[in-house]
């Protein structure tokens, strides 16, 4: 239930406050931005008859914010905000005051933000930009960054006995008396042969007898039984390509080059020439770039922007992309990449990793070499073709219909189609789309900061529900210190 709006007692000690600097970067946030819009994003995720009396949501949003700024956990943001002036200033509080219990920081972030939609933080935010004639202008600058989970990618045998662990436990947490029902755990040592075969035939197993025993299972049962099928069915787990973990199900596999790998979740970022994020989408690291831009073109079209431009890598090139901003009307200042704009791979499982430059099949491996065919100037189209280790072709799960037994090459060819685009390759020419290209960079240095003084480098949270948690939040701090910026270069200089 929420209380209506909390009156501050007049108190002796707010003297106290008179003794925070004017130019305290807290006191020029809370002059520009009203944080009072997230009492109405979160009124619907409380009852609003019963129930004790909710803190004030912008009293937990502020502390929230304050986390975030200076990369606190829940605990210490608590402990800071009781002894420090400024912090207290900033919540609104008395300095005689106390603060909320930590673990109602928890609930706000998950229940009530996460019950709401998260991304409608930024959304407000911008409007109040776009209101205020803080963004002026109509490009956008699209980009990805990773972050890593926080758990470490594991082998396949540890994915498999952590999931049986886990389901095992939800099962008999709630009904003890089925112990002697369940099948028992193979003795499986890390280095045996066939050690994670036999773990993912108990896992099958176990899943099946915990269905029959528990056709109408719900709760933690489910969820485990979800996650432990999902393993069973994934064909890239015995192939040792760690995309899944038994902690962390969202996070996947990615590729920052063709030689650097990571394990977790990629941000992918809108922004404006004036350096205000208008859009987040959190995906597993092994999702494509390019295909996060209709999404991000929504989300920043909600908040009262004009688009005319939108500037980014090869990887945004792809045909459905540059017809989408055709339609709307909108510049694309995107270099063209031959494979991602010749519209997406014909064979149902590759994929093709721009910032590795290899093809990745079914089972998670990678090509290990490519070549051109065909000469520029026969007048014929060219293909790339992307060379597979046949060594792991033929013991491969998936070979049938891939790879032809005793056949000496596993090929995947992409045609280089260009005929379509040659208008856009002419204008890839010219010096303005090479000086609005240059504008890409400025995303970079935005990127780094959400990273490394936001703390996105490392997730903080297992799943995707927590990193778009963590992603948006982070978002949100680094465009009010950016609103505090652009609010004083537009004052006249005194
Ligand atoms: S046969 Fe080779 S290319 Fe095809 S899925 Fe298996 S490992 Fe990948």
């Amino acid at each position: 239930m929420l209380s209506a709006d909390r009156q501050l007692k007049a108190s002796f000690h707010s003297e106290l406050y008179n003794l925070i600097p004017e130019d305290h970067l807290l006191r020029k946030i809370n002059e520009a931005v009203d944080f009072s819009f997230i009492y109405e994003l979160v009124r619907p995720s409380y009852c609003e008859y019963y129930g004790r009396p909710a803190n004030e949501p912008e009293l937990l949003f502020r502390l929230l914010f304050l986390q975030y700024l200076y990369g606190l956990s829940d605990e210490r943001m608590i402990q800071e905000a009781q002894v420090n002036l400024a912090y207290k200033w900033f919540l609104g509080l008395n300095p005689e005051d106390t603060l909320p219990d930590p673990s109602q920081l928890s609930r706000f972030r998950n229940h009530r933000l996460g019950a709401s939609q998260i991304n409608e933080i930024l959304q407000v935010l911008v409007k109040q930009c776009v209101e205020e004639g803080l963004i002026k202008s109509k490009t956008l600058i699209v980009d990805a960054t990773h972050t890593v989970a926080s758990t470490q990618k594991k082998r396949p045998l540890d994915v498999l006995q952590e999931a049986a662990k886990r389901l095992v436990r939800a099962v008999l947490k709630k009904h003890p008396k089925l112990e002697k029902k369940l099948p028992r755990p193979p003795k499986c040592m890390q280095g045996d042969v066939d050690a994670a075969k036999v773990m993912l035939h108990y896992l099958a197993e176990l899943g099946e007898t915990v269905e029959n025993l528990l056709p109408d299972h719900e709760g933690a049962i489910s969820e485990k039984l979800k996650h432990a099928k999902q393993i069973v069915e994934d064909e890239r787990l015995l192939a040792n390509k760690g995309i899944m973990s038994a902690i962390d199900p969202d996070a996947r596999f990615g590729w920052k080059s063709n030689t650097l790998s990571f394990f977790g979740y990629k941000e992918h970022v809108a922004m404006t020439e004036e350096e205000i994020i208008t859009a987040i989408e959190v995906t597993g690291g092994s999702e494509d770039d390019g295909k996060q831009l209709p999404k991000l073109l929504e989300q920043t079209e909600k908040t009262g922007m004009k688009i005319e431009e939108v500037i980014g890598d090869t990887a945004y090139s792809g045909k459905d992309n540059l017809n989408l901003l055709a339609s709307k009307d909108i510049q694309p200042i995107v270099p063209l990449n031959p494979i991602v704009h010749s519209g997406g791979m014909k064979q149902e499982g590759f994929t093709y990793n721009k910032d590795a430059d290899f093809v990745i099949c079914p089972t998670g491996e990678h090509s290990i070499r490519k070549a051109v065919q065909g000469k520029k100037k026969s007048g014929r189209s060219r293909s790339l073709v992307f060379y597979f280790d046949v060594e792991k072709c033929k013991t491969c799960p998936l070979r049938e219909g891939c790879y032809k037994p005793g056949a000496k090459a596993k090929t995947y060819s992409i045609r280089m189609v260009a005929e379509h685009y040659q208008e856009h390759m002419r204008f890839e020419a010219s010096t303005t789309f090479k000086e609005r290209s240059k504008r890409r960079r400025i995303i970079e240095h935005k990127n780094a900061e959400l990273k490394r003084f936001h703390g996105l480098t490392r997730a903080k949270y297992r799943g995707l529900f927590g990193m778009r948690i963590q992603a948006y939040l982070t978002a949100f701090v680094v465009n009010v210190k950016r609103m505090v910026k652009l609010i004083k270069q537009m004052q006249p200089a005194s």
